[in-house]
């Protein structure tokens, strides 16, 4: 009996939309939606699907035969194989309009919000370059490309410090050069592969279990101060002095070295001891005079220079009055609430993470605000009644959630309080539609405007200022 066949060919398809997570769309003969993996609005293409979906496709575009007018050339070696840029092949003035569109369908198919004139999406005036974090992981079996399987070149070094390959939780692609980052970062991290390599320090192998480094993060932050964190696997002093000592020989500039031996199943570094080899065990980042500790495990925005853009949209549009008690939901290590604190009587940050609350306190404590006071705890829980008449009762909220959104029973809260004006950052349009539309009967949204934080991806910010209805 044969085998029914698992995939389709859609021959000369125009695509004709972006879709989640940056991919394009296109319309299959039959009606379906497909979403392409490697495709840009405007291309005609030839499209070879994998299994079929319940009700849609998803595809590779295997052939062009036009290339859409929105295309720009990558400028990374690494596009189409790294899952970071999933849109630098597309120009960035067409990133933006989709990011805009993107945020504007939310609200409006999401939310079924009623919206004001929309102020144009805030674009970023470096679209490469722009991170201030980056991490990389180490892989003593690295991805190979379809090239290089076809070149039949032996390859002896399968060493890899780079990026997962998307979906693949134990395949590393071995980065040459990351344009997201700005140097020495570059320098940095071929500099440790090329040392580790040439002196038997090895690679960590998640499957086996075996090899010595795991990790690598990087920070730079916008006055220059670096952080290193290596993640080692076991210790084994003598390598890893080797290791450091030559970075810290090699260099100078780094201002945090620091170093964690994680013998877990998992990479994540929340729950292990950071080590200090040389340095500080923080670095600063300024931001309009004010100046944030951060450590290794601090949260702050990865793009300094478009966050200080973000903020300054939310203060406007918060447009603060002296004598007003502002919360700052989901705080983090307390920069909006500090940012906006000179302007209020009063600020009060709320965050779940404990370091970055005792951080939020120590900034604030450095930067003379004697008017801001940090909560640790999950706002689900801590937003209660008793704390509303222990803090007071706000005049502002200003909220910045997480992917997820607001927990519903915040979202009741903020509908309790009501507050004149709240004002909603958002890094994910569908979430703050839906949690929008729960508010739409009580508030009515005055502003809205979108800021794109990542230049060559999908993401896309929200920044919403909405007033209490007579
Ligand atoms: N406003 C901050 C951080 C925003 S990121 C800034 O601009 O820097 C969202 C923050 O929400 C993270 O710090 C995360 O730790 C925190 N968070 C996530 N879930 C939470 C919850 N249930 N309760 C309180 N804080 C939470």
């Amino acid at each position: 009996m044969s085998r029914k066949k698992k995939f389709h060919l859609f021959e000369n398809v125009e695509i004709i939309d972006t879709a989640a997570r940056g991919k394009s769309v296109a319309k299959s003969p039959d009606g379906r939606v497909v979403f392409v993996s490697n495709a840009v609005p405007g291309d005609i293409v030839d499209i070879k699907t994998g299994r079929k979906r319940k009700s849609y496709y998803e595809g590779k575009a295997i052939k062009f035969h036009h290339y859409s007018k929105k295309r720009v050339a990558p400028e990374c070696e690494h596009f189409g194989i790294c899952g970071g840029c999933k849109w630098q092949h597309m120009n960035y003035k067409d990133q933006l309009a989709y990011k805009q569109k993107e945020v504007t369908n939310n609200l409006l198919r999401i939310g079924h919000l009623e919206l004001p004139e929309i102020t144009p999406i805030a674009g970023c005036k470096e679209t490469y370059f722009y991170r201030n974090k980056m991490e990389f992981s180490f892989s003593d079996s690295r991805w190979l490309t379809e090239e290089e399987l076809k070149s039949e070149e032996e390859f002896t070094d399968k060493n890899a410090l780079g990026f997962h390959i998307p979906g693949m939780w134990d395949k590393i692609l071995d980065i040459k050069k990351c344009h997201l980052q700005e140097d020495p970062s570059n320098l940095i991290r071929n500099s440790i592969k090329e040392f580790a390599v040439k002196n038997n320090i090895d690679f960590f192998n998640p499957r086996h279990r075996t090899g010595l480094l795991r990790t690598l993060m990087i920070r730079i932050s916008s006055i220059g101060e670096i952080m290193l964190v290596i993640q080692f696997f076991k210790e084994d002093v003598e390598k890893r002095e080797l290791l450091l000592n030559y970075i810290a020989d090699n260099f100078k500039d780094i201002t945090s070295l620091q170093y964690i031996i994680n013998e877990k199943g998992n990479d994540s570094i929340y729950d292990q001891d950071i080590i200090l080899f040389k340095g500080r065990d923080h670095i600063f980042e300024e931001m309009e005079g004010l100046k944030f500790k951060i450590g290794a495990k601090s949260f702050y925005q990865t793009n300094s220079a478009q966050a200080y853009e973000l903020y300054k949209i939310a203060r406007d549009f918060a447009d603060i009055k002296n004598d007003e008690i502002i919360y700052d939901l989901y705080t983090g290590t307390g920069t909006i609430a500090q940012f906006v604190a000179s302007k209020a009587k009063k600020v009060i940050g709320v965050e779940a993470v404990p370091q970055a609350i005792e951080d939020a306190r120590e900034n604030a404590r450095m930067n003379g605000i004697d008017n801001a006071v940090f909560y640790e705890g999950d706002m689900a829980k801590v937003f209660t009644e008793d704390f509303i008449k222990q803090n007071g009762h706000p005049d502002l909220i200003i909220t910045d959630p997480p992917r997820d959104g607001m927990h519903q029973k915040v979202v009741k809260q903020i509908l309790a309080i009501m507050p004149e004006k709240v004002v909603y950052i958002s890094c994910n349009s569908a979430t703050q539609a839906r949690d929008l539309a729960l508010m739409k009967d009580h508030y009515t949204i005055k502003k809205s405007q979108a800021v794109d934080m990542f230049p060559q991806t999908h993401h896309v910010e929200n920044v919403v200022l909405l007033k209490k209805k007579k």
